[in-house]
């Protein structure tokens, strides 16, 4: 078991990237936090599994957050995962969309380190080694992909913000690394594909700039998220950890 005797909080648990990664730790013997704002996903979660802990989560809110840094006790893992694809070019982009793309998924992730930072602090003193995990993209600061101007400005901000909790925190025995996916099925890829134009078209071509000729599914991404949450990575901090089937070749 490679998550053995630890303890993970992991956001946007409810579907997607970070349900699979919350079921994929319960099954790497981690003891597993999975938070997110749709409850009715989160009890559908913890019937598939019933060591999950779930709490209703809104990573935008920071009073929530810093109550439930008090009452969940030291973590070991902190998947930050929580984030939303804005469709268009700069040209498209309200200020309200850009506020909000940024706290979403940005500044939770500023609000959740900063709760649980100091307690996996604590925690690594005994441990020696905790992770902070966070979700970026190939779209960031990586590679630039057509209709994603706030998306990817966000997630090369999630690098960026990744790298310097790596440098500050290095010598305590914090690793943070960004995980960055090349398109991944999930609900809301299924979403974007059904709201444009040509939906079949739109699959497509999603496909079409995956040299593997496929779309990642979550188990093409969990090994990883497993990985660098354990401490088999335990040399690997600051990293943009790409998962994106050749994209970027
Ligand atoms: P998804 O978009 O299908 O689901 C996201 C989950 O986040 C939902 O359960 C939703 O309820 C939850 N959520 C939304 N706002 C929240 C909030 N304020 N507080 C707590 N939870 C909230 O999942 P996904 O496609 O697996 O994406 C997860 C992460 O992976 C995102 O950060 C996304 O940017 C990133 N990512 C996805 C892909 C992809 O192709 N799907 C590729 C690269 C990176």
């Amino acid at each position: 078991m490679r998550l053995q005797g630890k303890r993970i909080l992991v956001s946007a648990a409810a579907q997607g990237i970070g349900r699979a990664s919350a079921l994929a730790c319960a099954a790497e013997g981690a003891s597993v936090v999975a938070v997110d704002i749709n409850e009715e996903g989160l009890a559908s979660l913890a019937a598939e599994n019933a060591s999950i802990e779930t709490h209703r989560l809104d990573v935008r809110d920071r009073s929530a957050i810093d109550a439930l840094a008090g009452s969940v006790g030291q973590l070991d893992g902190l998947f930050n995962c929580a984030g939303f694809v804005h469709h268009g070019s700069i040209l498209d982009v309200s200020e309200d969309d850009w506020a909000f793309s940024m706290d979403l998924n940005v500044t939770s992730m500023v609000r959740m380190t900063q709760a649980f930072l100091p307690g996996m602090l604590e925690r690594a003193e005994e441990a020696g080694s905790v992770s902070v995990l966070n979700m970026a993209s190939m779209a960031s600061s990586i590679k630039g992909f057509v209709n994603r101007a706030v998306y990817g400005a966000t997630k090369a901000a999630v690098i960026g913000l990744t790298k310097s909790v790596a440098a500050d925190f290095v010598k305590q025995g914090v690793r943070c690394n960004a995980l960055c996916p090349g398109t991944v099925d999930t609900p809301s890829l299924r979403g974007r594909i059904a709201a444009a134009p040509d939906p079949v078209q739109a699959e497509k071509d999603f496909i079409a700039r995956q040299p593997m000729g496929r779309l990642a599914t979550v188990d093409d991404i969990t090994p990883l998220v497993v990985f660098l949450l354990s401490d088999e990575s335990r040399f690997v901090s600051g990293q943009a950890v790409l998962v994106d089937g050749g994209v970027t070749i």
